[in-house]
């Protein structure tokens, strides 16, 4: 990790220094990914077959898992693990529960009704990456809310060969569907069908960037009207620690992201050089202990600890930054909370260690990467509904509102607009209602 000192850096510097890594987005990403899509389109379960054999070294007969081959696999899965992922749900279950969207209903003046309404969205689409590690956890995160939401078809599609675990929970958080096929090729088939997969009308799920490249591409294809949830690429954390903070906790929590993928990226942000060394120091130690260390040390290539003056101005860095995932190691962190303005989630404390939203506290991991937490939320139970309005207006209410429309109708030379009250008010008048 580089470790520069944000305040001897100029204005060009510091936006360097906050780049998300260069594998992120390169040119011929895009090329790819259209091609892959492309070729889906053209040529359905074909080129899946084709893409799984070269970019998964898997042969795929039936892409879509049979009931016999969901019980088998489940039977694979150990007491232990099933009581783990049996924990974690009831969790997730709960603080997704609590998000339900009620009903507006109200009248805005005397016999003008308004409503707000909310809905499931019928088919989901729910991708689980498993290129370098099976996310079963990112089965829970999406397929409990696509249910307490009542979501009717909720389709998973993961890369083969399809982890036993990632079975059993699917079937645990009750997806309806699931097909072994991964990357930019199981979006596109989501998004446009194939012999085998209907498609989907929203899809969800983080992804590497071949996977996050194509959903931004399906989402904006004008003959689908698929939408995504959001740009939920490479994982990054940014931690916040003073010089009180423990090393040890804040390397295993860098460490912790560090090992997702080359192209994952963490920051350390502090006003401590003395904490800077010390965890340098124990991010070398971790490191020689972990399976995953070839692929935490690429990460780390891409990534920065930056010494800043004071916690306020570690608080100003980190929200340019808009990070995915934000811990609090200070002395007062809930103070520092009341000034963050981007993050996907946020841990505060020494005993709140990323992992535990990963997995099991209840908060959805899937989240905004490459900056997006200024303005995108986190995944909740809304985005798997959707909004719409009701309005009903009694002939009393539109008596009272009839002229501010047609004022407002002339004004923007829309004639056919104020004739549809105009007509409605002249046939009131004539049965005598207006007094
Ligand atoms: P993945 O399932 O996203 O990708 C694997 C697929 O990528 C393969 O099936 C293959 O089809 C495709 N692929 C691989 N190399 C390719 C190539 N050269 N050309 C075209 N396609 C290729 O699994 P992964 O790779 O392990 O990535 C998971 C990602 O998800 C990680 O980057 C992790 O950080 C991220 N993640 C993000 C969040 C979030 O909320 N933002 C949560 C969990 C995981």
């Amino acid at each position: 990790m580089q470790t520069l000192n944000w305040n001897q850096l100029d204005t060009k510097a510091q936006t360097a220094s906050l780049r998300r890594s260069p594998l992120v987005g390169d040119n011929t990403l895009e090329q790819q990914v259209s091609e892959i899509i492309r070729t889906v389109r053209q040529r359905g379960d074909a080129a899946l077959r084709e893409y799984s054999l070269r970019f998964d070294k898997t042969t795929i007969q039936d892409i879509r898992l049979s009931d016999a081959d969901i019980n088998a696999a489940s039977t694979r899965v150990s007491d232990e693990l099933k009581a783990a992922i049996q924990a974690a749900m009831a969790n997730i279950r709960r603080f997704h529960e609590a998000q339900k969207p009620g009903t507006i209903s109200l009248e805005t003046q005397a016999g003008i009704r308004c409503e707000l309404h909310s809905e499931a969205i019928a088919a989901v689409g729910l991708y689980i990456p498993g290129g370098s590690a099976p996310l079963i956890s990112t089965v829970m995160m999406l397929a409990l809310p696509a249910s307490i939401a009542g979501c009717g078809r909720r389709v998973l599609v993961s890369p083969p060969p399809i982890d036993d675990a990632i079975v059993y929970a699917a079937t645990a958080c009750g997806v309806n569907e699931i097909y072994q096929v991964g990357g930019a090729q199981a979006i596109a088939a989501l998004a446009f069908g194939t012999e085998s997969i209907t498609p989907v009308d929203k899809i969800f799920g983080p992804g590497n960037r071949y996977v996050t490249e194509a959903k931004s591409q399906v989402s904006l294809d004008n003959q689908t009207c698929v939408s995504i949830d959001m740009p939920a690429g490479p994982s990054e954390v940014l931690v916040i620690a003073d010089a009180k903070a423990n090393p040890v906790f804040v390397a295993a929590d860098l460490l912790s992201q560090a090992e997702h993928g080359p192209d994952s990226q963490v920051m350390l942000v502090t006003d401590s050089d003395t904490l800077a060394r010390a965890v340098a120091q124990e991010v070398e130690r971790q490191l020689a202990t972990l399976p995953r260390a070839e692929i935490a040390r690429k990460a780390l290539f891409c990534s920065r600890t930056l010494i800043v003056r004071d916690m306020q101005q570690a608080v100003q860095v980190s929200n340019r930054y808009g990070p995915e995932h934000l811990i609090l190691q200070t002395q007062q962190p809930r103070e520092l909370l009341k000034s963050i303005r981007a993050a996907g989630s946020v841990f505060v404390g020494p005993y709140t260690p990323e992992s535990v939203g990963d997995y099991a506290s209840g908060t959805n991991h899937v989240l905004p990467t490459y900056g997006y937490s200024r303005t995108v939320s986190s995944l909740s139970l809304a985005d798997f509904c959707r909004r719409f309005t009701v309005q009903e207006l009694s002939a009393e209410g539109l008596l009272r509102l009839g002229n501010t429309v047609m004022t407002l109708a002339a004004a923007e030379q829309l004639d056919a607009h104020k004739n549809a009250v105009a007509l409605r008010l002249s046939t009131l008048n004539a049965a005598g209602e207006v007094k």
